[in-house]
């Protein structure tokens, strides 16, 4: 062997092969390359097999030095010399090339980390590689379902969030199609996805899972639906249930939002508007009240005093701020004192809108006073969400579930991905850590 043939193989890094030439297209680098095998036994009767012909397959490999690489492997085809054997030909298999695939193991494998570790688009890896759309959604489906479904991804789960995110917009065919989101709450992980939000769809999941898995779960927190609620038992019957606290103010705030819209129609007989008092300040209303500077208040006040004649606006931002005060405090007493007094109020108050905030308040008074026990909430997978959405836009949309499904917990599963040798960092003579 010829030192630069040498090289070249220590360049292609591909074990059993030898490269037979290197051509330079243009566009790409065309390998051609064979394996060293030339004693091989006929798998059937185990006679010493005899070669037969040579067929040139075309591969697609790693980039080389940024140029997309054709590998052609002249696949050998071998031939049994047992006459009575019934296997006549059979062509060579290879680790590094899996049969019928246009692309080699290890460049599935980066196309599959580039599409999930990344959440980068199908379509732009595709034409990196210089392949077809399917070619990398297969390998990432070949090598991601792998990847998720490693049994050591998942590991015991003491605090579980449920949510739901939208999957499909409305159409003529269909009404708003929702997916659930299970989170490991301690590693903010993503541990699966179902369809649907319903509670059938939640026990649907849970019947599946392993039984010793479940009863390991302590806490479950979750939004004010009921759907999911009722969806814990009869598997997750042992859980405490919390209401998570980034929901319980959402729901806060969507009380003040309809009351400030009803307010804002019945005195000015229209939808807002962006001159209308109330539609001014309607985002100063829904920042905290600790977060607003002197000019906030004043704003708010002078919109309030003006747009909100009977003062129902103003009521609902006193009810969304005492449910946020609930947060304020770390010991369970005082949130239970704080919770029964929004509760009562609400129960009192003359607006509609609050009287209902309080019913909902009630009904999830032990679920909301969990969380000072617990601390379990669903803010990491509030922003867990924000990696789900992006997954969502880079695929511009998804038709089908369960490529969905891959591609966020590909990306947000706390996937395991093979480690990649690092190299020592070659530093600039200018940057400031040298001496110079
Ligand atoms: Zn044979």
């Amino acid at each position: 062997m010829s030192d630069a043939t040498g090289l070249a193989e220590a360049m292609l890094g591909l074990d059993g092969f030898v490269v037979l030439g290197v051509r330079e297209d243009p566009a790409e680098l065309v390998i051609t390359i064979e394996t060293t095998a030339d004693v091989v036994g006929c798998g059937s009767c185990g006679v010493r097999a005899q070669a037969h012909d040579r067929m040139p397959i075309q591969i697609r490999d790693l980039a080389c030095f940024g140029r997309p690489t054709r590998l052609v492997w002249r696949k050998r085809r071998w031939r049994c010399r047992e006459e009575l054997c019934p296997v006549r030909t059979w062509t060579e298999m290879n680790p590094a090339v899996l049969a019928r695939q246009l692309i080699t193991w290890r460049a599935g494998l980066e196309a599959c980390r580039q599409v999930g570790e990344l959440a980068r688009p199908v379509s732009t890896v595709a034409a990196e590689f210089g392949v077809c759309w399917w070619t990398v959604m297969n390998a990432v489906i070949d090598h991601g379902t792998r990847l998720v479904d490693h049994p050591d991804r998942v590991g015991p789960v003491t605090q579980l969030g449920v949510d739901e995110t939208s999957f499909l917009a409305a159409n003529r065919d269909h009404h708003t199609m929702y997916v659930s989101g299970l989170v490991d709450l301690s590693r903010h992980t993503m541990i699966d996805m179902f369809p649907g939000n319903s509670a059938r769809d939640l026990r649907k999941w849970t019947s599946k899972a392993d039984k010793a898995w479940l009863a390991g779960v302590e806490v479950v927190a979750t939004d004010l639906t009921e759907s999911y609620r009722s969806g814990l038992t009869p598997h997750l019957a042992h859980v405490t249930r919390v209401a998570d606290p980034f929901h319980v103010v959402r729901v806060a705030n969507r009380c003040l939002d309809k009351i400030r819209r009803r307010v804002q129609n019945e005195t000015l007989g229209h939808r807002g508007r962006r001159d209308d008092p109330l539609f001014k300040i309607r985002k100063i209303m829904l920042t905290g009240a600790e977060r607003l500077d002197d000019r906030g208040r004043e704003r708010m006040l002078l919109g309030l005093r003006v747009g909100d004649p009977n003062d129902e606006v103003l009521g609902g931002w006193l009810a969304k701020e005492s449910v946020r005060d609930l947060y304020l405090t770390a010991i369970s007493d005082e949130a239970e004192l704080l919770l029964d007094k929004v509760i009562a109020g609400c129960a009192d108050d003359d607006v509609a809108e609050i009287r209902s905030l309080g019913k909902t308040l009630a009904r999830w008074r032990p679920e909301i006073l969990a969380y000072h026990d617990t601390r379990a909430s669903n803010g990491p997978s509030e922003g867990l969400n924000l990696c789900v959405k992006k997954v969502k836009r880079c695929g511009h949309g998804f038709r089908r579930f369960e490529h969905y499904r891959l591609r966020v917990l590909l990306h947000t599963g706390g996937i395991d991905w093979p480690a990649r040798p690092r190299p020592p960092r070659i530093r600039s003579r200018c940057s400031p850590h040298s001496n110079a």
